[in-house]
């Protein structure tokens, strides 16, 4: 079976999006109907998400500076694509969302947590430029410091940041990777395309568009697809291996919590502490249900961090400078 670098996830429109969501949440519920707040709140946080989604697709991205062989050097290096890059940010549409976002959080569970953070936005005492050009560089220092400092719960801050750079995120991986692999899908591989070249040596587990490690695997045709928990972006290593720190040995293993259900796994790693949910599929999932897959496979989240593993903490990537 060949390795497959970098996966193309074929865009799905609003309808079929917010269609195949509907299934999958109520199963979901099906199975699980304690789980109703849960899937209420994530209802109408990703209508938000696919909302932005529609606005940022139908709008111009900005024009980046980035031809294919500086993108190939970045990724040679095992440097993601937009770390460090200074990129404009469509401020007033995200903005908009962030606030609704967090009006949504409010209501659905997190009270006042997440008002304090609506008011800071909207009184400009936080300044949401700045914590969207802090979430897109994946700099967890800067919100948590940005947050505390103004007596904001860091999470839900970094939360709201996300949910709402996300859309924005997936857009512009898709034009500076996904542009190599769709002419691979033709079925000739482009060995003269630097972007696919440098994707096909990827074989780091953090995001190859954006650093941020995987929400989860998802497994297609024997193919262990790591899913960017940010951006999206779907990519498969060379190696299986711990995708934190690479550890291929005894400490690393693969086990199915339930018995009956061996199509959901955990990889645990005992030299790192980290662990991967890993779950069989029929299709990759499309931006933004991955979320929806993270939810689904909540119950081995617990299992792993019952037993003392946990997400390691997001690499530290590049910031944006003025020069390079
Ligand atoms: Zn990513
Ligand atoms: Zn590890």
């Amino acid at each position: 079976m060949s390795h497959m670098p970098y996966i193309f996830v074929p865009p799905a429109p609003r309808e079929e999006l917010l269609v195949t969501a509907g299934e999958r949440w109520n199963t979901v519920l099906a199975a699980r109907p304690q789980l109703g707040a849960a899937v209420e709140l994530q209802r109408r946080l990703l209508h938000l998400v696919i909302e932005l989604k529609q606005t940022i697709e139908g709008g111009r991205l900005p024009r980046l500076s980035m031809p294919p062989r500086y993108v190939a050097a970045k990724l040679s290096r095992g440097v993601p694509a937009l770390a460090g890059e200074p990129i404009p940010i469509p401020v007033h549409a995200l903005t908009a969302t962030l606030v609704r976002l967090c009006a949504e959080l409010a209501a659905g569970g997190a009270g006042e947590a997440a008002e304090h953070i609506q008011a800071a936005i909207e009184s400009h005492n936080l300044d949401a430029g700045s914590l969207l050009a802090a979430s897109l560089a994946r700099d967890q220092a800067a919100i948590h410091t940005g947050a505390v400092h103004r007596g904001l719960a860091p999470d839900l801050v970094w939360l709201v940041a996300e949910l709402a750079v996300g859309p924005f995120a997936h857009a512009l991986q898709r034009t500076i990777l996904a542009t190599a692999a769709r002419r691979d899908a033709v079925d000739a591989p482009h060995a003269d395309d630097p972007v696919w070249r440098a994707l096909d040596d990827w074989n780091h587990g953090y995001c190859p568009a954006c650093g941020s490690w995987p929400a989860m695997a998802e497994v297609v045709g024997g193919h262990r697809t790591l899913r960017c928990s940010f951006c999206s972006a779907a990519w498969e290593l060379t190696t299986y291996a711990c995708a934190y720190c690479a550890e291929d040995g005894a400490p690393f293993v693969t086990a199915a919590p339930d018995e009956a259900r061996k199509d959901r796994r955990v990889e645990l790693c005992r030299s790192c502490g980290g662990y991967l949910k890993t779950v069989d599929t029929d299709v990759l999932s499309p931006f933004p249900l991955l979320s929806i897959g993270d939810l689904e496979t909540m119950d081995m989240d617990m299992a792993a961090m019952e037993h003392g593993y946990a997400k390691p903490a997001m690499k530290e990537l590049a910031r944006p400078s003025s020069q390079r």
